[in-house]
């Protein structure tokens, strides 16, 4: 069973306005559970009960950028219709970043790591409790709204990696290093988005735009290149990790 946690009243200044999230739950008590909680802590709460419906819900979404549907998805992985990793999948495939915290009913590590390898942000194991949940969320959300207001920051710092990205520096373990247009826009990707998986197909399309015509190769050739001028020890890489039948993440 689940354990429904008491949320606490945020105060006025914790409040967040314009901060939608899609709950997708087949499960009516859960999700009508999981909306309350969130409603309550000031968030505006959609609900999509099958994995059709949130498709549908999220198209909309994609087609109009500017004005943002959701800023989270919470998403359940045992859903009808579509399930919730082919709902992961299908997003990030389509170039959407948009934040999914995943409900998962098994706690078995498989499907821990296949949601975040799919691209899932964070996840959580039936039962939680609805503090944790909201917990979450509202960490998920300040992240991405950290990343979205330092897009255009002027220096991305992780590691021993430091990147301007004005000046078009990179600074490694305190000396300078030089890389190409491509390397360095790949890095500032990497960099924007730490321990985001990214599949071959994704990074083509943000690196070299969807006109490219070459194979996705280039991408491997390209983190080859990134890993002989970043890592220690290129062959036991640090910062660009290898996310087998996936793609890459950085940190
Ligand atoms: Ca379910």
């Amino acid at each position: 069973m689940l354990s429904f946690d008491v949320v606490q009243n945020p105060s006025p200044s914790e409040l967040i306005h314009n901060n939608r999230i899609l709950v997708v739950e087949d499960e009516d008590l859960i999700r009508d559970m999981i909306a309350i909680a969130l409603k309550e802590e000031g968030y505006e709460v959609i609900c999509a009960s099958n994995g059709q419906e949130a498709l549908n819900l999220l198209q909309t979404q994609e087609s109009d950028r500017v004005n943002s549907l959701v800023s989270l998805i919470v998403l359940d992985l045992m859903l009808p219709q579509v399930n919730g990793l082919d709902i992961c999948r299908l997003l990030r495939y389509r170039g959407n970043i948009v934040p999914i915290l995943i409900l998962s009913a098994k706690a078995s590590e498989t499907d821990r790591v296949l949601g975040l390898e799919v691209g899932a942000d964070d996840y959580l194991t039936k039962p939680f409790s609805m503090r944790e949940l909201v917990a979450r969320c509202r960490a998920l959300i300040r992240r991405q709204n950290y990343t979205t207001n330092n897009s255009n920051a002027t220096v991305q710092q992780f590691g021993d990696i430091a990147l301007f990205t004005e000046e078009c520096r990179v600074i490694v373990r305190g000396q300078e290093v030089s890389l190409s247009p491509k390397e360095f826009r790949l890095l500032d990707l990497f960099m924007s988005y730490p321990r985001r998986v990214w599949s071959r197909e994704q990074l083509i399309e943000q690196v070299w735009g969807p006109d490219f015509l070459g194979d996705s190769k280039t991408v491997d050739v390209h983190i080859r290149w990134l890993r002989e001028k970043l890592e220690e020890d290129p062959s036991h890489p640090e910062y660009l990790i290898t996310i087998r039948g996936f793609g890459y993440r950085f940190g």
